[in-house]
């Protein structure tokens, strides 16, 4: 079992689009690209900043990987905040 994740923040050459909220990221804005592996798949998402630790929080407080796509909807449900 192999496993690594890593997360840089980046600026955006072109435009991205936010797998958290699904929104556009434009160039020229802040973001953070998150990757991983996972026994042998390799993944990555990217996400605008506020939304990468939105994701991050909501992880953590649950205490495991969620799918980024319903981070926002689980820390409604957990009442995590930012
Ligand atoms: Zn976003």
């Amino acid at each position: 079992m192999s496993e690594f994740q890593t997360s840089s923040t980046r600026k955006a050459q072109k435009q991205h689009k936010c797998q958290c909220c699904y929104k556009p990221i434009e160039p020229g804005t802040q973001y953070v690209r998150h990757a991983g592996c996972n026994d042998g798949d390799f993944y990555w998402f990217v996400f605008h900043e506020n939304c990468g630790a939105l994701v991050q929080k909501v992880a953590d407080y649950i205490g495991e990987a969620i799918d980024p796509g319903e981070a926002i909807y689980l820390a409604e449900e957990y009442g995590v905040e930012l």
